[in-house]
């Protein structure tokens, strides 16, 4: 399955798609975590992005698409794989029809969520620095604080969800990432779920969407 996850920042792309890829036995390719660990390895790709992701703007197109058109060329990604956090403009999704060349993408998950709640979900976020789990301190805060469930690691908090990033963020998202949701309605792709309820009742819809058994 080729799915993609659409959505503002803070809607659950990151939470849904590592359970979705998971289940379904695909790489989650999450464009965001990919260039974290390129700034922090002060890869060429790391030292050219940092400062865009820093201030909550888009890296720009071309670099983008390039950057995903050699992930999807991996062979861990013909079998499928799950999206987040790419395409964020109609250039993108552009440039990922190109790659795909001729493969259709299964679905578009549109996760709907109201700004308000997502500043509200990102100022109590907190990740691991190792394994990338996600947690929420009000919603799905860890068993010890600070330590990862999974593995054990310390958690930390993203530089770009301080609540002034967030609300650039979100503009960007309005401005140039949520004309995709014409375009793929356009394209009979998408799939609007209420990212608004707990998370486990939104991955159900989600699986249900995607008619996955539970
Ligand atoms: P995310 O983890 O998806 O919220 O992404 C974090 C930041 O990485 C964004 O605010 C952008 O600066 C950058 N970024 C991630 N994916 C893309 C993309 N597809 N196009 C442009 N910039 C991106």
């Amino acid at each position: 399955m080729r799915a993609v996850l659409l959505g503002p920042p803070g809607s659950g792309k990151g939470t849904h798609g590592r359970r979705l890829a998971e289940a379904l036995q695909v790489p989650l390719i999450a464009t965001g975590d990919i260039l974290r660990q390129a700034i922090a390895d002060g890869t060429p790709l790391g030292r050219s992005a940092e400062a865009d992701v820093q201030a909550g703007r888009l890296v720009p197109d071309a670099t983008m698409v390039e950057l995903i058109g050699g992930r999807l060329a991996a062979p861990d990604a013909a079998k499928g794989f799950v999206l987040d956090g790419f395409p964020r403009t109609v250039v993108q999704a552009e440039g990922l029809e190109r790659i795909l060349d001729g493969r259709c993408l299964d679905h578009v998950l549109n996760l709907v969520v109201a700004a308000e709640v997502v500043v509200s979900r990102l100022k109590d976020r907190w990740l691991c620095s190792s394994c990338g789990a996600i947690y929420n301190l009000v919603s799905a805060p860890p068993k010890r604080a600070g330590i990862c469930d999974r593995c054990g690691a310390a958690l930390q908090q993203r530089a770009d969800d301080q609540p002034q990033t967030v609300r650039n963020r979100l503009a960007v998202y309005d401005r140039d990432t949520a004309p995709l949701v014409t375009y793929y309605e356009r394209a009979g792709l998408l799939r609007n779920v209420d990212a608004s309820a707990p998370a486990a009742e939104v991955y159900d819809a989600i699986r249900r969407t995607v008619c996955l058994a539970a």
